[in-house]
């Protein structure tokens, strides 16, 4: 990786604002013409057989699941978008200026097009048959965090007998779908639980503030359309704001706004992770009744 690059990857919030500018443009349209220049992004199928599948499909509704795009057709079919490291989706009306990271390109039935750009390839687009979505998700993805059915009770369910650190367990997206290094960095700080506390050792307490910090978290990201780091881009080739807004995450040595401590860096999981020392305390939470810290507790 370049120096200075850390990793981000659109998450729950980024991906949702995407699917929120794309729902208008999409739904109703024909997919006219496909063309996929990138074996990379369909294998282990052929491009050109992908896209003339694709030729000729309807769009009925722009869904999300997790960090996935699910353009749902008429058909019965889904073309299921991930956009990995890099991928974004831009949409025009009025053709489109050269780009070498370009992948594919649909033009629809009105005549504008939608194009895929993925510097680092990592990006997938699926096609899937009727009946064949829900079977391939529920492999891979838990919850779905802002759903009503995610409560806290479920999220203790989902953290059950795991050693691992919390951190880890949250960025496992069969624990919740949609989260990543970012976005579990700023719900720990919110929730004042340390990310190398082992998953299993959360309290009925710590769990309540844990989902009401996730939930917290990912709504404000997504009313600001996300955050813009580097290559996320909204459709209309706008970016988010959430980035102006982080409590932890990239701020090593800035002071946490709760209590004043530098914010502090460590890996977990192997990922840059960025916590509190004062807030996040690593022990259990018996502390957290104290009361200079029950008085903070009511701004978060
Ligand atoms: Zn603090």
């Amino acid at each position: 990786m370049p120096p200075g690059y850390i990793g981000q990857v659109p998450e729950l919030p980024e991906v949702e604002s995407v699917r929120a500018r794309l729902e208008p443009v999409l739904t109703g349209r024909r997919f006219e013409r496909v063309e996929i220049n990138d074996s990379r992004l369909v294998r282990p199928y052929e491009p050109a057989e992908v896209a003339a599948e694709l030729e000729g499909e309807r769009v009925e509704a722009v869904e999300r699941r997790g960090k996935y795009l699910i353009v749902r057709f008429e058909s019965g079919r889904v073309l299921l978008i991930h956009l990995r490291m890099t991928g974004s989706l831009r949409h025009s009306d009025a053709g489109l200026v050269d780009d070498p990271h370009r992948r594919a390109v649909v033009r629809l039935d009105n005549g504008s097009d939608v194009a895929y750009r993925d510097v680092r390839r990592f990006g997938t687009w699926l096609l899937l048959e009727r009946g064949e979505l829900e079977p391939y998700l529920a492999t891979k993805l838990g919850d779905e965090p802002l759903d009503a059915l995610f409560t806290a009770a479920r999220l203790g369910e989902r953290l059950e007998k795991r050693r691992a650190p919390i951190k880890a367990a949250l960025l496992d997206q069969r624990t919740l779908a949609g989260m990543g290094n970012i976005y579990v960095d700023e719900a720990l700080w919110r929730a004042r639980i340390h990310p190398l506390r082992p998953a299993e050792s959360l309290d009925r307490d710590e769990l309540r503030r844990l989902h009401r910090a996730v939930r917290t978290t990912l709504e404000h990201g997504i009313a600001r359309q996300g955050s813009t780091l580097r290559d996320y881009a909204l459709p209309d080739g706008g970016s988010g704001s959430m980035q102006d807004e982080f409590k932890v995450y990239g701020r090593g040595g800035e002071p946490c706004d709760r209590c004043g401590t530098p914010i502090a860096k460590t890996r977990v999981a192997g990922r840059g992770t960025w916590f509190c020392p004062s807030c996040q305390i690593q022990a259990a939470s018996s502390s957290s009744s104290a009361p200079s810290r029950s008085r903070r507790q009511s701004s978060v």
